[in-house]
């Protein structure tokens, strides 16, 4: 009896990348191998890679560095977006003995299909995979909550993005298929999907098919309590689906919607597809439908042309409307991108401030989000962590929350008072029914 091989897995970037991580793992057979925790001692190492900024890159190859460094024996798989940007030539530069793109990714049980590792050289060549295929994917690690992948690639191609180039064009699969997969996650006891993709409100486009179509159908799946769309364009969030979310029982009050910008020079220039206008009436359209609803934005700061004025334009912008929180990101240069072709660039320091001042000013906005929750009954999924006797979950308009541990709270929605938002930013929350 041949010994099982260990595999751990190490995941960075998006939501999309833990779905993907995750049905990889799932591929693996179990009687040939152990999946172990990526803090064990494994013979292989699977690090799941990001390049969408400079930053993530970074990291990637960090990582790399890290798991090669303390395991010099076992083998080293760096797959995803790093390893797509880097095209094969990963061997060789940063110690990894496999480097597989976007969607070869999904191959790597075959490189060890017959359990012996060091068989792998030769299989290379053989088996190759396009990007036009999409290959559906979904998280089950943590039993209550599932990132479910129901689109990848983009059609978009704003002008500081890489992730067109390294995940291809925008697909996803049918409604029926994707209903399909839904009701494998529903069956598995999760109750939370989280509805993930690169670009969400494109799914279906190519198949004649519509968003709120899936959304209506999804709605009806058995067992499954919650869902949540992960963040969608600005230009895909139509009234219809906000009037959806809004009437639904499941769907639930959180929009993340990447703004960008609040200055209508800069969002020409990173050719993004709406101005201030549409977006202000996207907020007011979900705060009219849905009071407590948590609306989270993405922001750059320091693109290429963004000048002091236009900068303060985004921040009044910001501080003026009724947004919970923001996700800051310093704009970073990406091969390939039609922004490099812009002169005007922001100096680093200036980046930095701007980063900070949006920073703080979203720490304001959410604590008043946070006060004006306080106090009020919402219902919350439990997670099943136990961090030192402590247990954590999130409201419906995603706010953390956290109470003593009790196993017998895991993966169950319990309608809670939300007492006293603690220095960590989560509420301590007490359990009314
Ligand atoms: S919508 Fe724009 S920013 Fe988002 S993935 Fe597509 S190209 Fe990138």
């Amino acid at each position: 009896m041949t010994e099982k091989k260990k595999i751990a897995f190490y995941t960075l970037g998006c939501k999309l990348n833990f779905s993907e991580t995750s049905q990889i793992s799932r591929q693996f057979p179990s009687e040939s191998f152990e999946i172990v925790n990526y803090k064990e001692t494994a013979d292989i190492y699977v690090i799941n890679t990001c390049a969408v900024t400079g930053k993530a890159e970074k990291k990637s190859r960090a990582a790399i560095h890290k798991f090669k460094k303390r395991y010099p024996n076992a083998i080293i798989a760096a797959v995803g977006c790093y390893s797509e940007l880097k095209s094969g030539k990963l061997h060789a530069i940063d110690g990894a003995e496999i480097a597989l793109g976007v969607s070869d990714k999904f191959l790597l049980p075959q490189y060890f299909s017959n359990n012996d590792p060091e068989s792998f050289t030769n299989t290379e060549e053989k088996i190759k995979f396009s990007d036009k295929n999409f290959i559906p994917s979904y998280s089950a690690g943590d039993r209550t909550r599932s990132f479910f992948k129901i689109q990848d690639g983009c059609d978009y191609f704003c002008s500081y993005c890489t992730v067109p180039l390294l995940r291809g064009r925008s697909r996803s699969d049918t409604i029926e298929n994707t209903l399909v997969t839904a009701r494998e996650i529903a069956a598995s006891g999760i109750k939370e999907l989280i509805l993930t993709g690169v670009n969400v409100g494109d799914f279906g486009r190519k198949n004649g098919e519509y968003f709120i179509e899936l959304l209506k159908k999804i709605d009806n799946i058995e067992g499954i309590e919650r869902i949540r769309i992960s963040s969608v364009e600005p230009d895909l969030l139509t009234n219809d689906i906000i009037e959806f979310v809004a009437s639904s029982k499941k769907f639930l009050p959180h929009f993340h919607i990447p703004l960008q910008s609040a200055c209508d020079k800069v969002l020409k220039a990173m050719r993004r597809r709406y101005d201030t206008g549409l977006f202000a009436d996207r907020v007011k359209k979900i705060k009219r439908c849905m009071p407590d609803c948590c609306v989270a934005v993405d922001i750059i700061v320091g693109f290429p042309g963004e000048t002091d004025y236009d900068f303060e334009e985004t921040y009044h912008f910001i501080e003026t409307s009724d947004i919970s929180y923001m996700h800051v990101f310093t704009y970073s240069e990406r091969e390939n991108t039609q922004a490099l072709a812009i002169r005007e660039i922001v100096p680093n320091a200036e980046r930095t401030l701007r980063s900070k001042r949006l920073l703080a000013l979203s720490e304001k906005k959410k604590a008043a989000f946070y006060n004006e929750n306080s106090g009020k009954e919402k219902y919350v999924l439990f997670e099943s962590d136990n961090d030192n006797g402590v247990m954590y979950g999130f409201t419906e308009n995603y706010i953390k929350v956290k109470t003593a541990y009790n196993a017998h709270l895991i993966n169950e929605i319990k309608k809670v008072k939300l007492e006293k938002n603690g220095k960590d930013g989560i509420f301590t929350v007490k359990i009314v029914e």
